[in-house]
């Protein structure tokens, strides 16, 4: 097949749908944006030109058809779309985040594919069922033109036994696909290619430890370029403190907390996903780290002590994968955090002077949301901020599938 140009990368949520079109000759954004609160009375669609302000209108969007349909009109519209007709959009690349042990890396989307994502629907109840609507959505409104789906899992499917088995009885694991599998996993892999970069390392000998902080935080121990390990498990519940999340406890906690408190599956889902992490600890309302460290400044008990625990959680696991690595090239940070707040970037570096981490604090302090070395020049161990780019990513393995068929 002919190359191609124009790839849409769109990730469909429960009640919202986002998207991103590339120009793939330049790798260039043209436009992006989101419909929220689908299915709600107040349904909005937000759409931004590269270059220009961005612009909100309420739509009807009951379902992720009617939203597609609204995004389909902005990227026409003849004020700021971005192309003359939808025709000149030659593949789609959908967000998929459970991708379960059958898919490993992306695929061209097809009824088998569809009904493997719905197999998968229990791993992600909240998810898979709103990234298939997503591309139903699109094979009906784009005849003919291909689906690629990208998994979240995917990357991480290189682990080895050791890192994502759990301890539980064989039969009842294998009948449920009860494992680790990871998830950011599109982000880990753009930020280890651009490490590879970065480092000017071959990919397939470099060894990192990448950091994606955000609202949902996940490490990878990096190997040879793969996925050694990762934080995140089942679900995007394991591991580092998070935004809402609570990253690891004792799984006692939830027989307790049905004993005493009568909470089921669901109650217990709902604090350990939604009423968790730095919003159940950090005193602030929120779980969101601005706040936390604004709370840190202006002396508040309770913000210190959950930044210290997200800080001691993060410090903890990046040490256990430096011994599993045995050696390593560097540190990376990405997502939100990782990008943008030099407070927690900071405090993990400083602890981790044992690894032979220096940090460069003025390169610290200055780098939000660019790639920039953070460590100093007579640091063992290079730490690095590289700005993740999921959507692009997903675009560049959407294209890379469609132009090799
Ligand atoms: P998501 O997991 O939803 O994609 P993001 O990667 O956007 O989340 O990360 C959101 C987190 O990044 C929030 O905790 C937010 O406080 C933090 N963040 C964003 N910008 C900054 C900033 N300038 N300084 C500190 N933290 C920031």
């Amino acid at each position: 097949m002919a190359t191609i140009d124009k790839v849409l990368v769109v990730n469909s949520g429960s009640s919202s749908l986002k998207y991103m079109l590339f120009s793939m000759k330049t790798e260039t954004m043209l436009c992006k944006g989101i419909v929220e609160r689908i299915g709600d009375a107040n349904a909005n669609l937000v759409y931004q030109k590269a270059g220009c302000e961005k612009r909100s209108s309420a739509v009807k969007a009951l379902n992720h058809g009617q939203a597609f349909e609204h995004v389909c009109a902005a990227l026409v519209n003849k004020d700021d779309g971005v192309v003359k007709s939808l025709s000149e959009i030659e593949a789609v690349g959908h967000r998929v985040l459970h991708g379960g042990l059958e898919f490993t890396t992306p695929v061209l989307v097809n009824a088998a594919v569809k009904k493997a994502i719905r197999k998968c629907f229990d791993l992600g109840p909240l998810h898979n069922p709103a990234n298939l609507t997503g591309i139903e959505a699109c094979e009906k409104k784009m005849k003919g033109v291909p689906n690629v789906a990208v998994f979240d899992t995917g990357f991480h499917m290189t682990m080895p036994a050791e890192s994502y088995m759990y301890a539980i009885p064989r039969q009842l694991a294998k009948k449920y696909g009860l494992r680790k599998y990871g998830f950011h996993g599109t982000s880990h892999k753009y930020v280890t290619e651009t490490a590879a970069k970065v480092f000017k390392k071959p990919l397939a000998k470099l060894n990192i430890i990448t950091c994606h902080l955000g609202n949902g935080s996940s490490l990878a121990a990096i190997k040879g370029g793969k996925v050694f390990d990762t934080t995140m498990g089942l679900t995007p519940l394991q591991g580092l403190v998070m935004g809402t999340r609570s990253g690891d406890i004792d799984p006692a906690v939830c027989f307790f907390l049905a004993k005493k408190e009568g909470m089921d599956a669901e109650a217990l889902d709902t604090l350990l996903n939604k009423k968790s992490g730095l919003l159940s600890i950090a005193g602030t309302g929120t779980g969101d780290m601005r706040d936390l460290c604004a709370a840190v400044k202006a002396g508040k008990a309770d913000a210190k002590e959950a930044f210290d625990l997200f800080v001691h959680r993060t410090v903890l696991y990046i040490g256990g994968y430096a011994a599993l690595l045995g050696k390593i090239d560097g540190i990376v940070f990405a997502g939100g955090i990782g990008e943008n707040s030099d407070d927690a970037r900071g405090a993990i570096c400083e602890r981790l002077a044992g690894l032979g981490v220096k940090l460069d604090k003025k390169a610290n302090k200055s780098t939000h949301g660019q790639l920039a070395k953070i460590s100093s020049a007579d640091s063992k161990l290079p730490v690095w901020v590289i700005p993740t780019n999921e959507e692009l990513m997903i675009a560049r393995e959407t294209f890379r599938i469609v132009t090799a068929k």
